[in-house]
């Protein structure tokens, strides 16, 4: 394992390695699902606990091991399990702590599914579920004024951009006696570290910037080594949603280009922002860290970058937001983002159907709401595309 002093480049190069025996300079993939003892007094002192040994790939595997290692050091977390997917990261985090009769506060803009989670699987098992606007801390401090078990933000939400204080919500979960919960997908770990500002547990989605390439689902739960271990680890193992050692090969070797990926996709989105700012067609475009961001001076507080997503409004609605996604030709349209392909995404009618009306009017999402996953391509091919679709608008 590397050492901490390294930067986050060079962690997400080398950090979690496991060299077996036969001294190769790439990570293995161990496509194993069980593991062999020299004898049965291995295998029972396995179980007990009283030895490390891996002893099935619902439980771990080396492959996974240097994943869930290298996520660990580039997040300064003391200990993560990987999950196949986001969702099965979010859920496990979640169901892991909770039980019945438990309090759970939450961002509004959440991600379609922890929206589900939270709005209508746990009130099932019985726990009170209460949704605030994640920027008003005066609805934070109501909210949390009880005692609460568990909080779920956001920031940048998908897929307006709305940034939350991570400090002080990290501040009053505490207060209230709850675990902050920070889903940092949009961020990525390169540009925010929920834990620095107090959050307890960090969730990710690999699927989006982590592989980074569109090929396979993966998530993450990363969180101090006590919670990790005996909250959340007996859920993973008894439960099963666990990543294949495939899956999570993918994942770390794509983690040794993310810092590249996302300094470039970062770069080229602050550009097309400022581009598309003034343009005719466009109501507004939003990114984090643009002056005109209603919250800019807190993502630049706690972000490094704005990230790899622009959102922007156009005049006309859904009719003019249909007329431009398909005169694109470069951009692809689909609901996936952090991928090195460019892609869009019209949150009114896929993302964001399932929510109403009425919900995607308090989130500020219009039927003219276009999210931009900004890709790898070059920045002025992108803006040539951009251009040519708005140019259809007249
Ligand atoms: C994609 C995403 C998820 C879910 O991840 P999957 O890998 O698709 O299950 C959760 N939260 C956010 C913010 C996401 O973008």
């Amino acid at each position: 394992m590397s050492k901490r002093t390294h930067r986050p480049a060079t962690q997400l190069v080398h950090a979690g390695q496991i060299r077996s025996d036969f001294a190769e300079n790439a990570e293995a993939l161990f496509l194993t699902s069980g593991f062999v003892y020299d004898d049965a007094e291995q295998a029972e002192a396995t179980f007990k606990g009283e030895i490390a040994h891996y002893q099935y790939s619902r439980f771990g595997n080396p492959t996974v091991s240097m994943l869930e290692g290298r996520l660990a050091a580039i997040e300064g977390a003391e200990a993560c399990r990987a999950t196949a997917t986001g969702m099965a990261a979010v859920h496990a985090a979640m169901l892991s702590h909770l039980k019945t009769g438990d309090r759970v506060v939450a961002s509004r803009a959440l991600f379609g599914s922890c929206h589900w989670i939270v709005s209508t699987l746990l009130p099932r098992f019985g726990i009170e579920t209460v949704f605030v606007d994640g920027g008003d801390l005066d609805a934070w401090r109501a909210a949390l004024s009880r005692r609460t078990d568990l909080v779920l933000i956001e920031t940048p939400s998908n897929p307006m951009l709305d940034i939350i204080d991570l400090r002080a919500v990290a501040d009053l979960a505490h207060q209230a006696g709850a675990i902050a919960v920070v889903d940092n997908v949009f961020a990525t770990p390169l540009l925010q570290r929920p834990i620095e500002f107090g959050a307890d547990v960090v969730v990710y989605s690999a699927t989006k910037h982590m592989d980074g390439q569109g090929r396979v689902l993966g998530g993450a739960v990363l969180g101090r080594k006590d919670w990790i271990d005996n909250t959340l680890q007996p859920f993973i193992r008894n439960t099963g949603p666990s990543i294949s050692p495939f899956n999570a090969w993918i994942v770390l070797k794509g983690l040794e280009t993310m810092a590249l990926r996302v300094d470039h996709a970062c770069r080229s989105a602050a550009t097309i922002a400022d581009h598309l700012a003034g343009k005719r067609h466009i109501a507004r475009a939003l990114y984090p860290f643009r002056a005109d961001h209603p919250q800019s001076a807190l993502a630049r507080a706690q972000m490094l970058a704005g990230g790899t997503l622009v959102t922007f409004e156009l005049e006309g609605g859904k009719d003019s937001a249909f007329r431009f996604m398909n005169a694109l030709d470069l951009i692809v349209i689909s609901n996936n983002l952090g991928d090195s392909k460019s892609m869009v995404t019209h949150p009114a009618t896929t993302t964001h159907m399932r929510i109403g009306a009425e919900e995607r009017a308090r989130l500020g999402i219009t039927d003219g709401t276009i999210r931009f996953s900004v890709g790898l391509e070059d920045v002025a091919d992108l803006i040539d595309d951009l251009d040519n679709a708005l140019a259809v608008l007249g």
